[in-house]
């Protein structure tokens, strides 16, 4: 029987990509419903590729645009809604077991918190709702009966590193989180950057927010804190090493010297049909990979001195409180000001820091103090910049 898939971020590098490897198997998947941002005619297009049963956007202003444009496009039997808490209702929906979380930013907390309450198989792209959910959603995750499966190339490679592994050949284990280096890998400083630079990424073809991320290589601390929480594996257990060809996924190394890697070409349709298909294995017809065609595979310590954000992460994490939710919150803002042109390239880590200073606060204990917490971070980052108080 077809499988009915809910896809949030639909619009979105993640979402399209999920798009595609969905519709190469119409026996097995169906679009149930689609979520998006504030784009009208991107959500609209991939309601006539998909034809879901329901629409959200999560601009509530958008409501009667994107209302009306269904029913032009002859679409006017999806059921549309409007609202962050629609997001949310989605992903909680009785009528779809599997959830395609690739809503960008801390705006996935509450729809990642939603589907693992409701105990769904949660497809998880959205990084930041692990960064800000921590052992909360771990332990959401374990109580509610959800089944977790990372999409982030890195996480998804793990994941098949570790299956099968004991939890006590687990806990003697150390990851080894492979980064690109992102595409100012080498620099002397990160001076006079401009936005076009910073998201012409070299390997990897992606949403403007991670693009950035993934410059500054706080995307690879992101990762950190999202491996930390997803394996249970201590900061001190997980080593970033640059690979600038994107082959190597990532790996894990055993007590016994073995290291276990996973392969690929840079497709994010893989993660997504393996997580799919989960425990079987589906095509997601990316490009086969052709080791001799490759020849050679290089790799070196990361540079935590021009790209300060990887320490900065695990600092962050290794504290233990509130400051991982600083951090994404932060980030978020000065990634925002930076794509507006509003603040330099090398500022974002400033802001970043400047806040992680200045905020100080306990893990919470629920989601809406997680929500809070982001709120209260984002609105105060955001007066800073306005003032212009961050020296930049
Ligand atoms: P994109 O920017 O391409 O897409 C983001 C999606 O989220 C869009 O559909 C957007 O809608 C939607 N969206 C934005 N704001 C909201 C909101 N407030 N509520 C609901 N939906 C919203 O991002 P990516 O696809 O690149 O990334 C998505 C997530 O996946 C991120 O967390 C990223 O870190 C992670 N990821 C991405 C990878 C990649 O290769 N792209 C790899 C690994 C992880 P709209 O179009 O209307 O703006
Ligand atoms: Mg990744």
């Amino acid at each position: 029987m077809s499988q009915p898939v809910t896809i949030l971020g639909a619009t979105g590098s993640i979402g399209l990509s999920t798009l595609d490897v969905v519709g190469r198997y119409p026996d097995r998947f169906h679009v149930h419903a689609v979520a998006g941002g504030s784009r009208i005619a991107e959500l609209v297009d991939v309601c006539r590729r998909a034809h879901p049963k329901k629409a959200v956007i999560a601009d509530e202003s958008k409501y009667a645009e994107l209302k009306t444009a269904l029913v032009e496009a002859g679409l006017g039997d999806i059921d549309v809604h409007a609202g962050q808490a629609a997001v949310a209702a989605l992903a909680e929906d009785p009528d779809t077991q599997t959830v395609v979380q690739a809503v960008v930013g801390a705006a996935g907390v509450a729809p990642t918190f939603a589907a693992a309450r409701a105990g769904k198989r949660l497809l998880l792209a959205n990084k930041e709702s692990v960064v800000c959910g921590g052992g909360l959603l771990m332990r959401t995750v374990r109580d509610c009966g959800a089944e977790l499966l990372p999409v982030d190339s890195e996480h998804n490679a793990i994941f098949q590193c570790l299956s099968g592994a004991s939890p006590k050949s687990r806990a003697g284990a150390r990851i080894l989180l492979t980064a690109s280096g992102g595409p100012f890998r080498g620099r002397k400083d990160l001076k006079g950057i401009t936005v076009e630079q910073a998201l012409a990424h070299p390997r990897w073809n992606m949403g403007r927010k991670i693009s950035i991320d993934s410059a500054t290589l706080m995307n690879k601390g992101l990762e950190v804190i999202e491996a930390r929480w997803l394996f249970d594996f201590e900061p001190s257990r997980i080593q970033v090493v640059v690979h600038p060809e994107s082959i190597v996924h990532s790996a894990v190394e055993f007590e016994d010297g073995a290291v276990i890697a996973q392969l690929g070409s840079a497709d994010m349709r893989t993660p997504i049909a393996y997580s799919l298909g989960w425990p079987e294995r589906l095509d997601g017809h990316a490009r086969r990979l052709s080791l001799t065609e490759i020849g050679r595979l290089t790799f070196e310590e990361p540079d935590t001195n021009i790209f300060p954000l990887l320490r900065i992460a695990y600092e962050a994490l290794e504290k233990g409180d509130g400051s991982t939710i600083v951090l994404n919150a932060a980030n978020e803002i000065a990634v925002e000001a930076f794509l507006a042109r509003r603040i330099p390239f090398d500022a974002i880590s400033k802001v970043i820091q400047d806040m992680l200073a200045r905020i100080s606060e306990p893990f919470p204990q629920s989601v809406e103090e997680i929500l809070a917490l982001d709120a209260r971070v984002r609105e105060e980052t955001r007066r800073r910049l306005e003032n212009a108080s961050f020296e930049v």
